[in-house]
């Protein structure tokens, strides 16, 4: 039976109860675009990003750095206060690489976000390649008062994917920043994306095993999608990259579920994109649609988050052990 972590209907750690949990009342986490770039685009790492990288893709309307982030939270809060009725906030810096920038500036937007009554806590997205000695610093002095959450693009634990899809990094700069930020009361969050060209599920899901290893409090995943104006959509078009099938990427995320510890929250099982620049593939589905899906077929399997370490089971898939 799931542990007490999981919900037994749930069969997921989702990160939303876990907010409950720890803050007792629904918690939102808000937008804002704090006018960062990414060293993978301005040519200190390298130039042109990630080969499916485009920032529009991923940012909510109304969130642009000309706008005061005091502004951008008042706009972000009062949405969810409607529509969720939540009443306490994440502010969260996604876009680009938001870590990427001098300490006094990390300093004075972090604490300007943090200065609202409601405001639990800071959710910050970087790069595994951009997070300084200093910037962790002051992320464990503002950790003390505040919940903060660095989540950490990795995308895959293959340095040739990573390599083939410009990414800038490699797993080895991951590792040591994980380790940097770890024992500090700062959470550590994953991103991954399954469907990368020429990934393998086993290949995938010895990431799963990987962040087992690692303290690691949550994860997001998501499907590699085309969107327009990317390098991955000129690969698309000539027939060089196949997205993978719903059915591999359910299958995959349920198998990877399973591997993963229960304490591990899931942020995200899904990505989307605006209808006007998405290419492929088109699922057509609502991220809520996508999350139920994956539920009923670990329920169908009569399976949960981390089912087969309780078991101690070893997976074989084609013909490798992960
Ligand atoms: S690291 Fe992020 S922002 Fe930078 S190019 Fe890649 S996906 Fe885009």
């Amino acid at each position: 039976m799931p542990n007490e972590l999981i919900h037994k209907e749930l069969r997921i750690n989702s990160y939303g109860s876990y907010l409950r949990r720890r803050f007792g009342c629904r918690v939102s986490k808000v937008n804002v675009d704090g006018g960062f770039t990414c060293p993978n685009r301005d040519g200190s790492r390298g130039t042109g990003g990630c080969i499916y990288c485009d920032n529009s893709s991923f940012s909510p309307k109304g969130t642009e750095a000309i706008i005061p982030i005091e502004a951008q939270m008042a706009d972000g809060m009062a949405y969810h206060r409607t529509r969720l009725h939540s009443s306490k906030f994440l502010v969260y810096f996604q876009k680009f690489t938001n870590t990427y920038g001098p300490v006094d500036k990390l300093s004075d937007l972090y604490r300007r976000a943090l200065d609202h009554p409601d405001v639990l806590g800071l959710s910050i997205g970087t790069r595994p390649d951009s997070v300084s000695d200093e910037a962790i610093e002051l992320l464990t002095e503002l950790a003390r008062d505040y919940y903060i959450c660095v989540e950490l693009g990795l995308q895959s634990m293959d340095d040739g994917i990573l390599d083939s899809i410009n990414r800038g990094h490699n797993l080895a700069e991951y590792l040591d920043t994980v380790e940097r930020l770890a024992g500090r009361g700062i959470e550590i969050c994953t991103h991954l994306i399954y469907g990368f060209p020429g990934e393998t599920r086993a290949g995938f899901l010895k990431t799963a095993r990987l962040i087992s290893e690692l303290p690691i409090d949550s994860v997001k995943l998501h499907q590699l999608h085309v969107v327009e104006g990317t390098r991955l959509a000129e690969l698309y078009r000539s027939g060089t990259f196949t997205p993978i099938s719903i059915d591999e990427y359910v299958g995959t995320i349920c198998d990877f579920l399973e591997e993963l510890p229960p304490q591990i929250t899931i942020q995200r099982l899904y990505g989307s994109a605006p209808l006007a620049i998405r290419v492929a593939p088109n699922w057509d589905l609502k991220n809520n649609q996508m999350w139920y899906r994956i539920v009923n077929e670990l329920r169908r399997r009569g399976s949960w988050q981390g089912c087969r370490l309780e078991a101690g089971e070893r997976r074989v898939v084609n013909g490798e052990s992960v």
